[in-house]
């Protein structure tokens, strides 16, 4: 990890995003994502929370598969206030392209010199225990500089963070290591993207309260911190639950966590993905196509041969059962997607030639595919729909 750290402490210029952009639009696929969306979502969000509570855009994940730089990028423009991300890397590649802006890490580093490129690199670590904490007060006590950190306490998600009752003891035990900086308390919500009544209502109220049980133990002198608990479900759902700041990524990216918080705010779709028609065929009735001719032709049908497949990201899971969209009007794809290509019933649109752009999710005209139909095809879910594109895809910033 050493390699990490910079011999200077100054940050390196920054890769501009738009040098990503530069894919060439004749390639047989590609994801286009839309930096503006981004930005108009940002402010929508930001005109849902009061003047009070800052907005941190997650952007882990290569932004949720849009590109991490693009997506910071328009986010700060659009008003968050800092970045979130899961690993030290995606932390370091904000960095190194330039951005200043707090920068927090919601995963949990375990190595010293983990810690130790995140003090270098001034980004903010989660810590969930006393071992972590004293770590990190070893690390900057060599350094002479203040290590700025945030707590995360489990109320209920049962994954990171410190146990509840750890949670004041650990505080007042932060506050005596003089080199830590205590910047945030933070939890996260297991059900805020399920119904608005029954369960998910009551796991999310029993966390809210769980949280503010440690909040309130707090002392007096402990009020410089951030205290945030929702992520765009929490976000959307109930205003009580926003705190000091939330952190956003599904919404950010222009999708609702669910149908019932659609249009809360508004959203735009910042990414489509787009292929080329590489091959067209017309074939008669009662041919089988693709890998084991799941799918037989019933009349004499002109075939779209479409270069892209489940090593792209569209799952093999929803072979049969989706459409793309070419100038506004959907085809069904037919038989299994199989890793490089699929193919579409063209029969109906006999305008499609070699070298036609369709579009597999995004909008095209008043036909829209979104990632929610596709996850709820698959048994996925948007999130891992987004996250799901692979880099054979140049992602063209427009
Ligand atoms: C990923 C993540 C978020 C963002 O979640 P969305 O549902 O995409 O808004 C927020 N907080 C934490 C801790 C996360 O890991």
């Amino acid at each position: 990890m050493r390699d990490l750290i910079a011999p200077h402490g100054d940050l390196p210029r920054g890769k501009n995003p738009e040098q990503i952009a530069k894919a060439d639009p004749r390639q047989r696929a590609w994801v286009e994502v839309n930096p503006a969306a981004v930005e108009a979502n940002c402010r929508s969000l930001r005109r849902h929370l009061c003047e009070s509570c800052a907005l941190m855009a997650v952007v882990k994940a290569d932004g949720y598969g849009h590109g991490a730089l693009t997506v910071a990028r328009a986010a700060l423009q659009g008003g968050a206030k800092s970045l979130g991300v899961a690993t030290l890397q995606e932390g370091i590649e904000l960095r190194q392209a330039g951005h200043n802006a707090p920068v927090l890490v919601l995963g949990n580093l375990t190595h010293s010199e983990d810690l130790k490129a995140c003090l270098h690199w001034q980004l903010m670590p989660t810590l969930s225990s006393m071992r972590e904490a004293l770590l990190c007060q070893n690390l900057a006590d060599g350094s002479g500089r203040q290590f700025r950190i945030q707590l995360k306490i489990d109320t209920g998600m049962t994954r990171l963070g410190c146990e509840l009752k750890e949670a004041p003891m650990l505080v007042e035990a932060i506050g005596h290591l003089n080199q830590l900086e205590l910047k945030g308390i933070y939890s996260h919500l297991a059900l805020a993207d399920g119904d608005l009544q029954g369960k998910a209502a009551m796991v999310t109220d029993q966390q809210q309260q769980h949280f503010e049980t440690v909040l309130r133990t707090l002392p007096e002198q402990h009020n410089g911190f951030t205290r945030h608990l929702a992520n765009s479900a929490g976000t959307l759902r109930d205003r009580g639950l926003h705190y000091d700041m939330v952190r956003v990524g599904l919404a950010l990216y222009g999708h609702s966590p669910n149908l019932q918080l659609q249009g809360k705010v508004d959203l735009q779709p910042a990414l489509s993905v787009k292929a080329r028609v590489t091959l067209i065929r017309d074939v008669p009735a009662g041919v089988g196509v693709s890998y084991g001719h799941r799918f037989t032709t019933r009349r004499p049908s002109r075939l779209a041969v479409v270069g892209i497949g489940y090593a792209d990201g569209v799952s093999r899971s929803l072979s049969g059962q989706i459409s793309a969209i070419a100038d506004g009007q959907l085809l069904p794809q037919v038989g299994a997607i199989t890793m490089d290509q699929l193919v579409l019933d063209a029969t109906n649109h006999p305008d499609l030639e070699v070298g036609s752009i369709v579009t597999l999710l995004g909008k095209d005209g008043d036909a829209c595919i979104t990632p929610q139909q596709w996850s709820d095809l698959s048994g996925s879910i948007p999130w891992e729909v987004l996250c799901s594109f692979k880099h054979r895809l140049p992602r063209l910033v427009i």
